[in-house]
């Protein structure tokens, strides 16, 4: 039987996996935690609504994702399975416990030098690796970099704009990704390669040196407009294929100001990898695999050991642990109906999950652990004060939406879900 085949066995792959609590819902639908049953491990399911397909699931995306599914690197998160299930394609990745974003926005936690270059190597690995494959990842930012319980960094969602369309097309509460926009792409590019993830990469590693987006404009033409006032606005000989570019509008000349100003506690080789991967020509930018090349990695000081880097509490019963373990917090032993009639997947019409729905904690109640956990005396990186006085900008997403709802929910202990 075909790999493709394999995968239209809903029945059979879906009785493999328990639900547990919603993670959140993100870009392409709902996100749930699961515990794979042949394996025993802890996993996160996005269920992505495909519609009814009469003539079958689709197929271009099925050998998509097939492709996903052997990309295997340390800084990739595995995709574990795939398959449809009523209306929705279910995809299983490996359980993560917190990420990039969670990472910055935490202010009791200091990045130094060498925890910065860490979580930028590891994204640049793992980029490097799937551009080496022809795969491009397209929605990079903060949230899709997630970190394992060892401190490893994985990209998550590699490949699924492609599969699945570009998500501001589908989705506004996706504005934010507009970010982490290269300008080829703001200017309408319907050609163009990995550089656009490297842009992307770039915006991150100015976000990490700053705890605050970097670019934040709140249209494409804003956007633009940030870029060009941070870097000044491109010189035809710095761009010379910009002209042609479907949406090329002229902008008033700014002149740019000096990456030092931009970053003034970043090292001079740190600042040299920066003004390369913001290099306005995409045929200019530095490729994933060049910059790891970069002195920046070779000089000193040494990228943390992912283990030991800074890295908000987990949440109370998040990691890769095994059933056996979660069953005091996820209440799969007492709450469960026997298991030849547990629900597995059970769909929105009225049927319950097995696994209560309380484990979410929000982000006040994870900074009050934090603070009562063990202290952070490293150098800090970055002296912008915003970041102790006041919480960075709220992002657009219906994942905050969705927070203040799990909030409320678990104000009022109020348990199921769906
Ligand atoms: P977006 O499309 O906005 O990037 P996602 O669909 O990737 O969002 O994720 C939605 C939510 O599910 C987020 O809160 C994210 O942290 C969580 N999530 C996604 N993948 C995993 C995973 N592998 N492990 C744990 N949580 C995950």
């Amino acid at each position: 039987m075909g790999e493709v085949d394999k995968l239209l066995l809903p029945k059979k792959v879906a009785d493999r996996y328990l639900k547990g609590v919603t993670l959140g819902e993100g870009t392409y639908g709902v996100v749930f935690k699961a515990i794979d049953t042949k394996t025993d491990q802890t996993v996160a399911i996005k269920k992505i609504r495909i519609g009814k397909q009469k003539e079958g699931v689709n197929f271009t995306a099925l050998r998509e994702i097939k492709l996903l599914k052997e990309l295997k690197h340390p800084n990739i998160i595995e995709l574990i399975d795939a398959f449809p299930h009523k209306e929705n394609l279910h995809l299983v990745f490996e359980f993560m416990e917190t990420d990039m974003e969670a990472v910055i926005r935490d202010r009791n936690i200091v990045l130094s030098p060498a925890d910065i270059k860490s979580y930028i190597q590891m994204t640049l690995k793992g980029l490097a690796f799937c551009h080496k494959k022809w795969v491009l990842h397209r929605d990079m930012k903060p949230n899709n970099l997630l970190i394992g319980p060892r401190g490893q960094l994985k990209l998550a969602d590699f490949g699924l704009a492609r599969i699945f369309g570009s998500p501001d097309r589908r989705f506004t509460h996706q504005v934010f990704a507009r970010w982490y926009r290269a300008p080829e792409l703001l200017f309408g590019a319907k050609q163009y390669g990995p550089g656009v993830d490297v842009w992307a990469a770039a915006c991150i590693f100015g976000e990490l040196l700053l705890r605050r987006p970097f670019l934040q404009g709140d249209s494409d033409i804003d956007q633009l407009g940030k870029i060009f006032a941070a870097f000044g606005t491109p010189k035809l000989a710095q761009w010379p294929d910009m002209v042609y570019l479907p949406d090329y509008v002229e902008y008033q000349n700014v002149p740019g100001k000096p990456l030092r100003a931009l970053f003034p506690m970043a090292g001079d080789d740190a600042l040299d990898l920066l003004s390369r991967m913001f290099a306005y020509d995409p045929k200019v930018r530095i490729s994933a695999e060049q910059a790891l090349e970069h002195r920046y990695f070779a000089s000193g000081p040494p990228p943390t050991e992912p283990v030991l880097l800074p890295r908000p509490r987990p949440k109370k019963e998040s990691g890769n642990q095994k059933t056996s373990n979660l069953s005091h917090h996820d209440g799969l032993i007492v709450l469960s109906p026997p298991r030849k009639s547990r629900r597995v997947m059970p769909d929105r019409e009225g049927h319950e999950s097995i696994v209560p729905q309380v484990d979410k904690m929000d982000d006040h109640q994870s900074e009050v652990r934090q603070r009562t956990g063990e202290s952070n005396d490293r150098v800090p990186m970055s002296l912008d004060f915003s970041i102790f006085g006041m919480k960075p900008p709220s992002r657009p997403t219906i994942n905050s939406a969705d927070r203040t709802h799990l909030k409320r929910k678990l104000d009022l202990e109020f348990q199921p879900e769906d």
